[in-house]
């Protein structure tokens, strides 16, 4: 079975190199300290980022700049293959971006066939559906209790518990020698 480590982005695993708030352009990142040590202990897992890219909708970023910015974050951490993200403020876009591509689906896409509602949960976290779609598009058997999801904000934590992923605080996940 497929262990998957999830990880949140901002807070968890990068922080901004000019010491804003946010991330405003795509090089202008950096990797928390600890995390590379941190990510050595799951050579055996998937590694998947999840992450809620608001500042899309609120005007903040570009959609282009969002998905050079995982891309860069990608080359920062090579463990990192894909990402998911949610640009919108109703969780209803998705984004999965490698380094070679990315592709965008809305969830009025994934409709249940029995209830005709929607297949997946919010893709904005703490919604569970950017977890839900990483899981369906790796079309392997998970093993859910020895997967983990890392995080920063309650939002993930609630995320995790929805999608029945273990979860972790970055700070102990980054501190800490399994
Ligand atoms: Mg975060």
């Amino acid at each position: 079975m497929t262990k998957i480590l999830f990880l949140d982005l901002d807070g968890t695993v990068r922080r901004t190199k000019s010491g804003a708030t946010f991330i405003n352009a795509p090089e202008d990142q950096e990797l928390i300290p600890g995390v590379t040590e941190a990510i050595a202990h799951y050579a055996d897992y998937v590694v998947i980022g999840i992450t809620n890219q608001g500042g899309v909708a609120a005007g903040k970023k570009s959609l282009e700049d969002a998905i050079a910015e995982q891309k860069y974050t990608m080359q920062l951490l090579p463990q990192l293959k894909v990402v998911y993200f949610c640009p919108d403020f109703d969780g209803d876009l998705i984004y999965k971006v490698s380094c070679e591509k990315h592709e965008a689906w809305e969830r009025h896409q994934f409709l249940d066939p029995i209830s005709n509602k929607p297949f997946y949960q919010s893709f904005r976290k703490p919604g569970a559906g950017m977890v839900q779609k990483a899981i369906n598009d790796l079309g392997k058997i998970i093993d859910a209790k020895s997967s983990l999801f890392v995080g920063d904000r309650s939002e993930d934590q609630a995320c995790a518990l929805a999608a029945g992923i273990p979860f972790v605080w970055a700070s102990d996940w980054r501190g800490e020698c399994k």
